[in-house]
């Protein structure tokens, strides 16, 4: 086949080696000429990768059998209006890969606007405690295209997927298929709440009855699709093949499959037994919203038939994942808490409400125009003190001078120095910006190792 691959990143470059291994003839385009490194191009020349960088040529588009696109590619690029015009198929790496699987694996796949990361994370540390052999791949860890085709029948993939991943996926289905929440975000790739719904939706568009879908019904839009209102998805009601598994916080809402809390436990219940997994207290990971993370890896571990010791286990002794509420260290009573994930106000409204009062909260970023009203409530009742930095900071300042204490700090080093100085023991101090980092830093993983090191070099 003549395979046509849009966009050099790491799953562009994956899908096109697989191809590559394949035995197809593979030709990669990519608009963003700075993507063009010396070391790619050879990788690429060494692979008989034939390529074009700074441009997308919409010539001779027709000599392609396929096309495989990557997540940042809008729907509305000239390239893909073309190919679509000329009704080339158009699908995502993770789709590729699943067509080249070596061997029949079990699938575990995991989206939804929030905490896709931290439970494809805990998932795979739960399954490989049980002694079985997992490949965490998609959005984190490995493109599912550079393992797909040195799988075996022992292994279990488990798949993180953005919706844009999802929305050009033609056969994928995976086993079991966990959709977190939907809050509104990425509407300017998808266009609409319910073209975004849709796209998540479609995680379990391929699934048959023996397969799972893991649905959290205290999300508000995953609620409405539960109970068949078609208003979240432009008047389509959204149905599924497989078994429905819920999550909630809320056992009264579990009556078939679920995991839930009671009397302090987490509860699995199915059809036949209820079944007591471990203490919520023994989840070491702060937060309700980590409870939700745990509850869908805990039905999915079922499903995959882990034993309950196994899970309590692995759930116990995770230890989270970096900048997500990471405890960087506890020093004189102060804990230090690094949640630079937190790259939206919606992140940090549930960082906040994971921790009593007495917050040192440092915030700010990139200049946003975010709007802080949803944390008014949380900042007055819990924050005792904001530290706001970088070109945020005077929106921050303004917005909350008049309710907390507030300090303006030149940059991020001086605002955690500022916040060391002033916490007592007892107090958190959060780094939960709300802001995306590129003002200061490369990313927010630079961002979070920056207050890390300053954070671990007090005495
Ligand atoms: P994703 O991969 O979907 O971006 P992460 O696990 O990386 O999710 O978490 C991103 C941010 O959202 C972090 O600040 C984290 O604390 C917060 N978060 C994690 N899980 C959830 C959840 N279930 N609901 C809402 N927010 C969450």
């Amino acid at each position: 086949m003549k395979i046509l691959v849009i966009g050099s990143g790491k799953s562009g470059l994956s899908a096109a080696l697989l191809a590559v291994r394949k035995g197809h003839s593979v030709f990669l385009t990519e608009l963003n000429s700075s993507a063009e490194t010396p070391e790619l191009t050879q990788k690429l020349e060494e692979n008989g990768i034939g390529y074009e960088f700074g441009k997308n040529s919409l010539e001779d588009l027709g000599q392609y059998d396929l096309c495989i696109t990557s997540p940042g590619v809008p729907p509305n690029a000239p390239i893909i209006k073309e190919l679509e015009y000329l009704k080339i198929q158009i699908i995502s790496e993770i789709e590729f890969a699943y067509l080249n699987l070596s061997a029949k694996v079990k699938i575990i796949g995991i989206t939804g606007t929030n905490g896709k990361t931290t439970t494809a994370t805990l998932m795979a540390h739960i399954i490989a405690h049980s002694g079985r052999s997992v490949k965490l791949v998609g959005n984190v860890g490995l493109p599912m295209a550079e393992v797909a085709d040195s799988v075996t029948e022992d292994d279990i993939l488990v798949v993180e997927l953005s919706s844009y991943q999802l929305d050009r996926i033609d056969k994928f289905r995976p086993d079991v298929a966990v959709i977190m929440n939907i809050t509104e975000d990425h509407l300017s790739y998808h266009g609409s709440y319910e073209q975004y719904t849709k796209a998540k939706w479609k995680i379990t568009s391929n699934q048959i009855a023996d397969n799972l879908l893991v649905l959290n019904c205290d999300d508000e839009i995953l609620s409405s699709i539960i109970d068949k209102k078609p208003q979240v998805s432009g008047g389509e009601i959204l149905e599924t093949k497989a078994k429905i598994g819920f999550i909630s916080l809320d056992s009264s809402k579990i009556n078939t499959i679920g995991v839930s809390q009671e009397n302090g436990n987490i509860v699995y219940r199915s059809q036949q037994q209820k079944e007591e997994i471990m203490p919520t207290n023994n989840v070491p990971l702060y937060g309700e919203h980590n409870l939700y993370n745990t509850f869908a890896t805990v039905i999915a571990a079922k499903y995959l038939q882990i034993r309950n010791e196994d899970i309590r286990d692995a759930v116990a002794s995770f230890k989270g994942v970096q900048h997500r509420l990471e405890v960087v260290r506890d020093l004189h009573g102060v804990r230090f808490i690094n949640d630079s994930k937190a790259t939206n106000v919606n992140s940090s409204w549930y960082a906040l409400n994971s921790f009593d009062e007495n917050i040192v909260w440092i915030a700010g970023g990139l200049l946003s125009g975010n709007d802080y009203s949803i944390l008014s409530e949380l900042v007055e009742s819990k924050v005792k003190y904001l530290i706001c930095f970088g070109e945020e900071k005077n929106r921050l300042f303004d917005k909350f001078s008049g309710k907390v204490k507030c300090f303006l700090a030149n940059n991020l080093i001086e605002a955690t120095q500022e916040a060391a100085v002033a916490a007592k023991p007892g107090d958190t101090v959060l780094l939960s910006p709300a802001c995306k980092s590129f003002d200061e830093f490369v990313n927010f993983e630079h961002r979070g190792d920056v207050f890390k090191q300053v954070v671990n070099s007090f005495v």
